[in-house]
């Protein structure tokens, strides 16, 4: 590769919502998701608590509250 021209290449360690992490290649450092295989609907077949809790959680962060 040429130098200079490619952004870096970083292990990355991915976090869901659901508290999930797992390590993926990617120019950021870090990535939050909000839906991952393990939450997601279409793995876990809970489709409204995966769908709502992603939601609680954006609500909470928003006005800062704390999530146990
Ligand atoms: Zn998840």
């Amino acid at each position: 590769m040429r130098e200079g021209i490619h952004p870096n290449y970083y292990q990355t360690t991915v976090t869901c919502n659901c508290g999930n992490t797992f390590v993926t290649g990617s120019t950021k450092k870090e990535i939050h998701v909000e839906i991952c295989s393990k939450c997601h609907p279409f793995y876990t077949g809970q489709q409204k608590t995966a769908a709502a809790r992603g939601r609680i959680d954006k609500f909470n962060k928003k006005y800062g509250i704390q999530a146990k």
